[in-house]
């Protein structure tokens, strides 16, 4: 900052690497526009299952993945969840934006392209969004099995893992730091397929449909993404409730391979899943509840 000699006028010039920034429209496209169908995206899957979760029907109450039992050991109601996730997605996607502003000089080298030869068929965009959903799998898994190491658990994850039962609005909610980590494992498989930017719009809608739906807390029959082979959206809700294993995001392959499926789980899913039968859920649940008490104890004292 400097000031004229009449002290009249007070001039803030950018510093140069930000105007040249600042000054390139795909820099836009990319951060401000991505970032817009992010939230946008974000918002519309979360939403209404926030709402349900909020409303709690009774019609509804036999899809919901978690039994009562369950959910009575959060400490907060889906209502109560709200405002903070909203307050906490603010702050991390203005980070975000922040932190992609800085990186645009690398990013613009290696990250999305809008030359038209990599302009995407249909199925090489159907291709490329598969591919970046198992690379950035394996990359989650591995990111979130290394955030349950003690030293990182009660410093990072443990903010996202207040809610033992997610609403959809909260799987954003999370340490910003963490935020910034799984934002790297969203920008990877684009990088590597070096992807037009059509490409990255639609992986960051299809990423935040994982993100909704997997804290959803509900599994409905109807729901078409049960098409998706490998894909099950108790998997993840299953790692809030008991912490300990089901690392992945989208599909139990990597945990299936890794040994790391929670214990528990199987049992759970063959008397839960499809049948929707809170009764057999709710014994599988304490019979699991029961295996895992030891190391759920271990993760909520590792701060
Ligand atoms: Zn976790
Ligand atoms: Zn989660």
């Amino acid at each position: 900052m400097c000031a004229n000699r009449a002290g009249s006028q007070i001039d803030m010039p950018l510093p140069s690497f930000l105007s040249d920034i600042f000054a390139d429209p795909f820099y836009w496209k990319i951060v401000f526009g991505g970032s817009a169908v992010a939230l946008t995206s974000l918002l519309l899957f979360s939403i209404p299952y926030t709402v349900i979760a909020v409303l709690d029907p009774p019609s509804l109450r036999k899809y919901k993945i978690q039994t009562a039992e369950q959910s009575a050991r959060d400490q907060s109601t889906a209502g109560q969840k709200v405002i903070p996730a909203l307050a906490n997605m603010i702050v991390n996607y203005a980070l975000s934006i922040v932190v992609t502003t800085l990186a645009w000089p690398v990013l613009k080298k290696i990250g999305p392209t809008d030359d038209p030869a990599a302009a995407p068929t249909a199925l090489v965009l159907i291709g490329s969004i598969v591919f970046c959903m198992v690379v950035e799998d394996a990359y989650f898994y591995v990111l979130h099995r290394t955030l349950h190491h003690p030293w990182l658990y009660g410093r990072l994850h443990k903010w996202h893992h207040q809610h033992r039962t997610p609403i959809a609005l909260t799987g954003a909610y999370m340490h910003p730091l963490e935020q910034q980590l799984i934002l790297g494992g969203l920008m990877l498989p684009i990088i590597v397929l070096r992807a037009h930017s059509i490409t990255f719009f639609v992986w960051l809608f299809v990423r935040n449909w994982d993100t909704a739906e997997a804290h959803s807390g509900y599994d409905f029959p109807w729901n078409p993404t049960r098409l998706i082979p490998g894909y099950d959206p108790s998997f993840h809700d299953y790692h809030h409730s008991y912490f300990n294993g089901n690392y992945a995001s989208l599909f139990s392959f990597w945990d299936r391979i890794a040994g790391t499926i929670a214990p528990g789980y199987e049992q759970y899913l063959s008397q839960h899943r499809f049948k929707n039968d809170k009764s057999t859920a709710s014994s599988a649940a304490s019979t699991t509840a029961t295996t895992t008490t030891t190391t759920t104890s271990a993760a909520d004292k590792s701060d």
